[in-house]
């Protein structure tokens, strides 16, 4: 399943999402309550969900893991809750669903309680909770979710079990009390409860980010470090501060992949893999995966679960080749873009229906997409493109379309539109022929 699968951390990024603005009526809110056992990876959850009259209005679904055996629910304002034991979308989850009165007027709690596993074993193993630190995501479906995994909230979270030596790196304000209880209180919204801790971990800054490591000798740690204060520098210059302030980068030792929220990044140190290498780990890899993870802080609204999210991945993958291309050379740049060509033309739209596009298409065709049209209506052009749209956060495809309209004229934004609705793309005939004069030579 696309959404658990998280693309090697030399080549991908998982999900990430988060919308411009600051907590407003259509946000919700997470009360969040967790003891956590690090020796046995057990959870025990109680978390109070408030949301918005909207939402609730429509009829709310949520995710949540089968592992997990609930021990309480409730709801107010007249809601009825239903339980399905299996989602039918989400491997390894159930689904709560909770149907409100139409004429609903105030904000609608749900309260979930339970208890289980929060490491996952099996196909998709998830090592979220050992005695070498925590890691908490959407992905690993520990927390009742919205079906859409789109509904904004705040939150406010107690947690308690954790070491005392362990570096709590979060969203918002975390602080240890007296009890070794850890309040961690996010006024910001996002769609996600992210957090880490491990111990060892230090902190390294530069303007506009923090990174976070327990070793900053090792390559890809320094590379990484070196990376973000360089292209938070270079995307700035690019598309304007910061949206969100600084942003966060913890480098785990054991962690899942690369992935950012609002402010908010991680990637692995992933060291077994790098000293099993033949040669020394190259600059560029880490460097294009560090410049994608910081261009979501501005390349990020789009919904996850709908035709838009190429905003999100493929963009951020467009602009993160183009970094490589400036710190390094066009050759460099060139290595990714010839690994994108074959699982590109193998790919499937990215517009038209009524679900994202496959991995492919948003990571691979996507950025290639906006080359040809950056080689069609001019680098400049699509440069204005990109650095208007950024601070605005565009959730819609529509809001591109009429930006490139106004920089590059109505005839390129609907020759991009229909390249995005369509496949594989517009270079797929032209490169056969090229292929087809070099083998003759
Ligand atoms: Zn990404």
């Amino acid at each position: 399943m696309q959404w658990f699968h998280i693309p090697a951390a030399a080549l991908g990024c998982a999900l990430v999402i988060s919308s411009a603005g600051l907590a407003g009526d259509e946000d919700g809110h997470y009360a969040i309550r967790l003891h956590l056992d690090p020796a046995t990876s057990h959870l025990n959850a109680d978390i109070t969900i408030t949301l918005p009259v909207d939402q609730a209005r429509e009829g709310a679904g949520f995710f949540l893991g089968d592992r997990f055996t609930l021990e309480a629910i409730s709801t107010d304002s007249g809601g009825r809750i239903t339980l399905a034991p299996e989602s039918g979308v989400l491997p390894g989850t159930r689904l709560i669903s909770v149907e409100y009165p139409d004429d609903l007027a105030e904000p609608a709690v749900l309260r979930v309680a339970y208890s289980g596993e929060l490491n996952i074993s099996g196909d998709r193993t998830v090592n979220a909770l050992t005695a070498a630190g925590l890691e908490l995501r959407v992905d690993f479906m520990w927390l009742p979710t919205v079906t859409g995994i789109n509904l904004q909230y705040t939150a406010d979270a107690q947690i308690s079990g954790l070491p005392d030596d362990w570096t709590i790196v979060t969203q918002g304000e975390a602080v240890r009390d007296d009890e070794g209880v850890v309040h961690v209180h996010r006024n910001q919204p996002d769609i996600d409860f992210v957090l880490v801790a491990a111990p060892g971990l230090e902190r390294r800054s530069a303007p506009g980010v923090h990174v976070y490591a327990r070793d900053f000798d090792f390559i890809l740690t320094d590379i990484a470090t070196r990376h973000a204060a360089l292209s938070v520098e270079w995307l700035q210059d690019w598309m304007g501060p910061l949206p969100y302030g600084d942003v966060s980068l913890t480098v785990l030792p054991e962690g899942s992949g690369a992935y950012a929220r609002r402010g908010y990044i991680v990637m692995s140190e992933g060291r077994a893999q790098i000293e099993a290498m033949e040669e020394e780990l190259p600059e560029w890899g880490p460097a294009r995966l560090v410049a994608h993870e910081f261009a979501h802080a501005w390349w990020s609204p789009a919904d996850a679960m709908t035709e838009h999210y190429w905003l999100t991945e493929s963009v951020a993958e467009y602009v993160a080749v183009r970094y490589v291309e400036d710190m390094f050379d066009v050759e460099t740049a060139n290595i990714f873009w010839e690994a994108k060509r074959e699982r590109a033309l193998a790919s499937g739209p990215l517009t038209g229906g009524d679900r994202r596009g496959s991995g492919n298409a948003l990571y691979q065709r996507g950025p290639m997409l906006l080359q040809a049209l950056e080689h069609r209506v001019g680098r400049e052009a699509l440069d204005r493109v990109i650095g208007r749209l950024a601070p605005i956060g565009p959730r819609l495809t529509q809001q591109f379309l009429d930006v490139l309209a106004e920089e590059a004229g109505p005839e390129a934004a609907s020759w991009f539109d229909a390249q995005l609705a369509s496949g594989p793309g517009p270079w797929d005939g032209a490169e056969e022929t090229e292929d087809a004069d070099q083998s003759d030579r």
